[in-house]
């Protein structure tokens, strides 16, 4: 049976969650900067390092500031787990992550656009209305699941962020920079580390949460309407998409095959549910 192109007119936002990306995008320069206004406060303002004297690198000198640098990594932490890591990873908490609430976002959009996709194939009689992904324990499992593995990726970042911030620390004092210095040298790793790398996770997981939960709602559907469910890949149609994905557009894959391939740091692409029965003549399902 044929089927209508799926070519998305949306050029490089096929999913359009390009608003929640900013939103997200936007929130980590707040939680970051905030971070960084308290590293200023404590190393600058407050001198908290001001007693290292560049000219006296004794033994003493480095034992002292060594106690002074597992005191800034414990000032560290405690800063990082409220205002990065706070919240919790439960999808139907009122506590969740900051972070996982966009992600949530993008889910429930995925959701919802995978219902009308297969409402608009075999009509919106056949396919139960999705309400909220929230009172659906489908895919409450599956979002328990992913934000248990995204916040553990949220904490490696805070933890690779950390390790650098002791370092570039520990290496100003025992240079004897300057307080100004060593604080900017912090501030660095926080946007390179910190900043550079929560936004690259919020860009992929929004995207990659949405296309999930085509998939997953796909799947849900699938075991009501007793019907295989198949999906379309669609690239964004621009010059930034990898030569790769350029070359899967058009194509069906199983949902299986299809949950492999989604989810590669800032692919863009989405897949539209479709039931196997339109899957146009001469197309074959990649397994
Ligand atoms: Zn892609």
């Amino acid at each position: 049976m044929a089927t209508t192109k799926s070519k998305n007119p949306l050029g490089d936002d096929p999913t359009r969650t390009l608003t929640i990306r900013r939103k997200a995008v936007a929130e980590i320069k707040r939680k970051y900067t905030e971070i960084k206004r308290l590293i200023n406060q404590s190393v600058v303002t407050n001198k908290i390092f001001t007693n290292v004297d560049p000219l006296q690198k004794s033994d003493f000198v480095f034992l002292r500031s060594d106690e002074k640098l597992q005191e800034f990594d414990r000032w560290l932490q405690t800063a990082i787990n409220q205002i990065i890591l706070t919240g919790n990873v439960n999808p139907r908490s009122p506590q969740l992550n900051w972070m996982l609430q966009y992600f949530l976002e993008g889910y429930e959009r995925g959701a919802k656009k995978g219902n009308t996709q297969l409402a608009r194939f075999l009509g919106r009689n056949k396919i139960p209305v999705t309400t909220s992904v929230l009172q659906n324990p489908f895919h409450i499992d599956k979002l328990q699941l992913l934000f248990s593995r995204d916040f553990t990726q949220l904490k490696g970042i805070t933890e690779a962020m950390s390790q650098q911030i002791n370092y570039v620390l520990s290496e100003g004092l025992l240079e004897g920079l300057g307080s100004k210095k060593i604080a900017k040298n912090i501030n660095d790793r926080v946007d390179k580390i910190g900043i550079t790398r929560s936004n690259l996770l919020a860009r992929t997981e929004i995207i990659n949460t949405f296309n999930l939960a085509v998939i997953n709602e796909g799947n849900y559907i699938s075991s009501i309407i007793d019907e295989q469910i198949v999906y379309e890949w669609v690239d964004s149609g621009d010059s930034r998409v990898r030569p790769t994905h350029v070359l899967r557009d058009g194509k069906y894959y199983t949902s299986q095959k299809v949950s492999e391939l989604i989810g590669e740091p800032n692919c863009r692409c989405t897949v539209v549910a479709t039931p196997i029965s339109f899957v146009p003549d001469g197309k074959t399902v990649i397994r």
